[in-house]
């Protein structure tokens, strides 16, 4: 099972408002930009004509895994409130 198929079994119920804030000024500095690429569901993508990093946060697994490796401590991570957020189904 290739990681498209594991992210179709993933629910979701998207909170109006983004769980996942970053620090514009200090995204523009980063050189590497790692959360753009560990990320497993892509929620953060680079761009270069505006200059910015897009969050895509309705699309968040929770794992925690971008708030780890930022480097510049860019990212305000907090759960979705109350049933917002991502639903895992096993089996
Ligand atoms: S790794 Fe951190 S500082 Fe760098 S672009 Fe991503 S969120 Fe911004
Ligand atoms: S918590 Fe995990 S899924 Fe959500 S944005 Fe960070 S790395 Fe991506």
């Amino acid at each position: 099972m290739n990681i498209d198929d594991k992210l179709a079994k993933v629910k979701y119920v998207t909170d109006e408002e983004t769980h996942l804030k970053v620090t514009q000024e200090k995204c523009k500095k980063c050189k590497q930009k790692v959360c753009t690429y560990i990320c497993p569901a892509n929620v953060y993508e680079w761009n270069e004509e505006e200059q910015r990093i897009i969050v895509n946060y309705e699309n968040c697994l929770e794992c925690g895994a971008c708030r780890i490796v930022c480097t510049e401590k860019s990212i305000e991570w907090q759960y979705p409130k109350g049933i917002s957020g991502v639903t895992y189904k096993f089996g």
